[in-house]
């Protein structure tokens, strides 16, 4: 009795793995055929943007839309979903459809399926006449700013307003990350503290060279040579009030100044590097928020910190990680109030006048900062440390989670 029950079970198990074993393929497969529509969408818009008889008529997508994404004309809508949605969507089922005829697994009609809603939604909406745009497109002014999982209103308006040679991704921004188009320098003003130090000048050059405007920032200006693309506009620590006007029109600003007492701990060096480290820093932060108004500042207005990698590891220096710590933890507060991209640079040591002894090269680094931020990388680590690597994630997520918790915003 008891070991024909055992076999009954042995069995039923097997058939069960067997299920079990089906599903799973299938949801892979299905998983896979989604994010390669995705991916497949993504493509053709890039290249939409690069060929020209495509261009046309991608084309029709960006003039149905004002800049508070409003349509045109019902005209103008219809065109665009008859020479934008309709024809992707179609292209996308049929390619999906070959692939899941040659490929032969079942999982992969799923992305077939997931690419007819969008050609059944397109034509429907071309047939009605009526104007029910898709959720990134909606009008009226962005108040959340772009997200880093997945695309929202503001992500997409920037590839409409902001750059049409950048932001190509629709729903996950993988594509965006591969090309490093899912932030675009070009042609924004970027004003940077620090500009005199070693990575203040060489985040000037690569910036430069990215066809930036910059503002260098600086309480040193006899230390900076002009050059084209670059205004140096002089300031006094303290009197980042006094930024105010400088700041408005600018898109990016880089917090990058800094001091490092080293071994010194007496009163004042606690002082000043408190000040310098992280209230003024924080006081900038603050007066280049008051600058993020207007229906669509949210989207592209950024303010990137240089908080270091003392912010988990050690730089030899007391009052510099004492100080720097203390405007990372403020800074995963601050930017729970999403008032603009706030950006961290978890640098390791470079050659510069606050630590001779660096092995990374400030234009090295530079140049990875921007590689970086092109990719979206709201936490950009560039070090030669990688316990940096596993520390400050888990630091960054642990303290965000308690901040949210046992924070809230000042209600309005
Ligand atoms: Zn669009
Ligand atoms: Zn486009």
């Amino acid at each position: 009795m008891l070991t024909e029950s055992l076999t009954e079970i042995a069995a039923r198990l097997q058939i069960d793995w067997v299920l079990v074993n089906t599903c799973l393929q299938f949801a892979s497969w299905g998983l896979f055929s989604l994010l390669l529509a995705e991916v497949f969408r993504d493509s053709y818009h890039a290249l939409c943007h690069q060929v020209n008889w495509l261009a046309k008529w991608h084309n029709k997508h960006h003039i149905a839309y004002r800049r508070d994404l409003s349509v045109v004309s019902l005209k103008a809508y219809q065109d665009s979903q008859l020479y934008h949605d309709i024809l992707e969507s179609s292209l996308l089922v049929v390619i999906l459809t070959v692939i899941a005829l040659i490929a032969h697994q079942w999982g992969l009609w799923l992305g077939v399926a997931y690419a007819c809603t969008f050609l059944y939604g397109a034509s429907l909406r071309y047939i009605q006449g009526t104007i029910d745009t898709d959720y990134n497109h909606l009008p009226g002014p962005l108040e959340t700013i772009p997200s880093v999982w997945l695309v929202n209103r503001s992500y997409h308006w920037r590839h409409h307003f902001d750059d049409v040679n950048a932001y190509y991704s629709g729903v996950f921004p993988l594509v965006d990350k591969i090309l490093g188009t899912a932030l675009s320098l070009k042609g924004k003003t970027i004003a940077l503290t620090g500009a005199s130090g070693a990575l203040g000048q060489a985040l000037t050059a690569e910036l430069l060279k990215h066809n930036t405007k910059v503002v260098a920032l600086t309480t040193n200006p006899e230390k900076l040579s002009t050059q084209t693309g670059m205004k140096v506009v002089p300031w006094q620590l303290g009197k980042e009030a006094e930024l105010k006007d400088a700041l408005e029109k600018v898109d990016i600003l880089i917090i990058n100044h800094g001091v490092n007492v080293y071994a010194n701990r007496t009163s004042q060096a606690i002082n000043s590097s408190y000040e310098v480290n992280t209230f003024s820093a924080l006081q900038l932060m603050d007066v280049f928020s008051a600058t993020v108004t207007g229906p669509q500042a949210k989207a592209t207005k950024e303010i990137w910190v240089n908080t270091s990698e003392a912010e988990v590891s050690p730089a030899l220096s007391p009052l510099y990680e004492l100080s720097k710590r203390a405007l990372g933890d403020i800074v995963t507060l601050k930017r729970l109030d999403g008032v603009c991209v706030i950006r961290k640079l978890i640098l390791g040591p470079f050659k510069s006048q606050l630590n001779p002894y660096g092995v990374m090269s400030a234009r090295q680094v530079a140049r990875s900062i921007l590689f970086l931020a092109k990719r979206d990388y709201r936490n950009i680590i560039v070090t030669i440390n990688p316990l940096t690597y596993i520390l400050f994630p888990l630091k960054e997520t642990s303290t965000w989670l308690y901040y949210k918790i046992f924070s809230q915003t000042e209600k309005g």
